[in-house]
């Protein structure tokens, strides 16, 4: 077994692919200990810094000395804790729906979501670009599934051309992509899906807490009216916590509850990270000087990176790709920045198409401007010395 795992990592190492580990030895700011240095963090997801707010802490912490470290059971059996439905509720009035249903993680939301709803002799339409998770749930599902080219409404209808023949209609997108960054063509969408009898799914992982006027994500920032819309998110990322959720309709939570395999058969979320996502949502909406914060620190970023002659597509969000396109080079550049005490990640196929390698930058409201400034210094400094 070794000597055959050994060489199909070894061809990984030849393609620039092979991944491994690095240890964070301190808690998630925007500075931390890496493999034993200091280095300045610009690929993280805790967007608004709320994983290590005290308000957060402090309830992750009172969560555990009342309910304890573990849940016990899945929800339908003995997991079903008063917190867990406490946190519902937050999330429904955050998102505006009728109610909510957590996930132990958004991963198992996306999957439980998709291989719920849809199954053989559905259509599914799906973005090019989207989650893993969304991409999984998908397969997973065996409904027929057609993917439409990114963020593409025109080839979006041309797919839906005969939808008429499936029993259910699907579009499935990310409301903001993981590693590009820009934000799905929501209005538009959200009509076909009107048009065609269908029903839009929208992952917000990365949209949640940081995107619109309250911070409740993207449909909220495109002003998309969100009746009938399936709405995903993390707890995991602006939230700082852990544990993913639908937000929708009773009778879609109720489905929910009777058919999302990763709900049913998973024990449920632990009550510290509950506690800790509710404190989050409080400090959402009364602080909004992070969203701000974050957003300015975003545009810091591109307009740095672009001063200096590096191609970074427009962008309303925290997620900042600078894609190089070769695999070798993207890993030696993230190894060098590194060095340099800059820490952006490396991403590679198959997490983005082939061809499409990047340093995937993300900022935080917690970044000041000089660590910005350092990081693009950082940056020119690589980019000279690679050549
Ligand atoms: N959807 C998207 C778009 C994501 O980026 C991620 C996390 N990388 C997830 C879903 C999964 O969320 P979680 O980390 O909570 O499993």
């Amino acid at each position: 077994m070794n000597n055959d795992l050994t060489y199909e990592l070894n061809d990984l190492r030849g393609r620039g692919l092979y991944r491994s580990l690095r240890r964070v030895e301190s808690a998630p700011g925007p500075r931390v200990t890496l493999d034993g240095r200091e280095v300045i963090v610009f690929g993280s997801n805790n967007y608004l810094g709320l994983s290590t707010h005290p308000d957060v802490v402090d309830a992750a912490v009172d969560a555990v000395r009342t309910w304890g470290a573990g849940s016990s059971g899945s929800r339908l059996t003995t997991g079903n804790l008063a917190i867990h439905e406490e946190l519902e509720r937050d999330l429904a009035a955050f998102k505006g729906t009728e109610t909510a249903l957590v996930f132990g993680t958004g991963y198992m939301a996306g999957l439980g979501v998709l291989t719920a709803l849809a199954g053989p002799g559905d259509l599914i339409l799906s973005d090019a670009l989207n989650h893993a998770s969304l991409i999984d749930g998908c397969r997973l599902s065996r409904a027929e599934i057609r993917v439409y080219r990114h963020n593409d409404v025109d080839h979006v209808r041309e797919l839906l051309v005969d939808g008429g023949r499936f029993r259910r209609r699907l579009i499935v997108t990310d409301g903001v992509f993981s590693m590009d960054g820009d934000v799905a063509p929501l209005p538009e969408l959200r009509q076909f899906a009107a048009d065609v009898d269908g029903w839009l799914v929208v992952d917000d992982a990365h949209g949640t807490g940081v995107l619109g006027a309250n911070g409740r994500g993207s449909l909220e920032f495109c002003g998309v009216d969100t009746t009938d819309v399936v709405q995903m998110g993390t707890l995991s990322k602006a939230l700082g916590a852990e544990g993913g959720f639908i937000a929708g309709s009773q009778v879609l939570i109720d489905y929910l509850v009777n058919r999302a395999r990763p709900f049913i058969f998973s024990t449920s979320a632990a009550p510290a990270g509950l506690a800790a996502a509710r404190a989050a949502l409080r400090a959402v909406s009364t602080e909004p000087e992070r969203r701000v914060a974050v957003l300015e620190n975003a545009a810091r970023l591109r307009n740095g990176l672009r001063a200096a002659g590096f191609e970074v597509p427009e962008g309303v969000t925290p997620i900042v790709p600078v894609i190089f396109g070769e695999s070798g080079y993207t890993a030696k550049f993230a190894e060098a920045l590194l060095e340099r005490g800059v820490y952006a990640p490396a991403i590679r196929p198959p997490t983005v198409p082939q061809g499409s390698a990047r340093l995937r930058m993300s900022v935080m409201s917690t970044h000041s401007a000089v660590d910005i400034d350092e990081a693009v210094g950082g940056m020119v400094e690589v980019r000279k010395m690679l050549g």
